[in-house]
């Protein structure tokens, strides 16, 4: 899935400009990748269930070390009904 442009502005304003200095070079200079990812859970050699959970990412411009956030705790997905 896409992010919006304001979706990316939603993210940067929570994060207030940045995710932070980077681990591995110090730079506070980041990139959001523009489409969301999802971390599936490892069920085993056959998986079962196709379930994932929703993330954001962004490089360092300077490194170009990945880092992921929730798009659940960033507020950009609705946490799943487990009822539904
Ligand atoms: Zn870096």
């Amino acid at each position: 899935m896409r992010l919006t442009e304001q979706q990316k502005q939603q993210v940067r304003s929570q994060l207030e400009g940045s995710p932070g200095h980077c681990q591995v070079c110090g730079s506070q200079e980041w990139i959001i990748i523009d489409e969301m990812w999802a971390l599936k859970p490892f069920f085993g050699p056959e998986p079962t269930q196709p379930v994932s959970h929703p993330l954001v990412a962004f490089f360092c411009a300077h490194c170009h070390q990945v880092i992921l956030l929730s798009a659940i705790g960033l507020g950009l997905v609705a946490v799943p009904d487990k009822d539904a």
